[in-house]
């Protein structure tokens, strides 16, 4: 599961270099597994699944592993 979550802290004030709207911290995106829960820096897609690396069973196939965290990078 994929989260954009809201961490501008209102640096929107002179001198904090903040841009508004544009803030690179306005969609900060945070991936989660489907299984466990646990908020991971890589997910991976499985089965129609988001799992991260642990979560992945065993001698799977990489090619039918797809990187999500890749995919929605910006
Ligand atoms: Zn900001
Ligand atoms: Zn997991």
């Amino acid at each position: 599961m994929i989260t954009i979550k809201d961490e501008c802290c209102n640096c929107a004030k002179p001198g904090h270099g903040c841009t508004g709207n544009r803030c690179t911290k306005k969609h900060i995106q945070h991936f989660y597994c489907d299984n466990c829960k646990a908020e991971v820096l890589y997910l991976f897609s499985y089965n129609g699944k988001q799992l991260c690396e642990d979560c992945l069973p065993d001698g799977v196939d990489a090619d039918e592993i797809a990187s999500v965290s890749e995919e929605v990078a910006l």
